[in-house]
């Protein structure tokens, strides 16, 4: 499992920072390495839209 990013995703950058492992890469919608997120979290807590939630 991993957390993906949806279309509420505004690019605030707040995510991306906050990740442990580096999952995250910028876009106009941002992304979620699923082989490389570990299922922590952190990134969901974080996002100002709710953008961010579990597979
Ligand atoms: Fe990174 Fe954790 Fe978010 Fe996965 S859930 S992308 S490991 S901050
Ligand atoms: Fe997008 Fe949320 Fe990450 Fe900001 S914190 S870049 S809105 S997913």
């Amino acid at each position: 499992m991993a957390y993906v990013i949806n279309e509420d995703c505004i690019a605030c950058g707040t995510c991306l920072d906050e990740c442990p492992v580096d999952a995250i890469t910028e876009g106009d919608i941002y992304k979620i390495d699923a082989e490389a997120c570990t299922d922590c979290g952190t990134c969901a807590d974080v996002c100002p839209t709710e953008a961010i939630n579990p597979a």
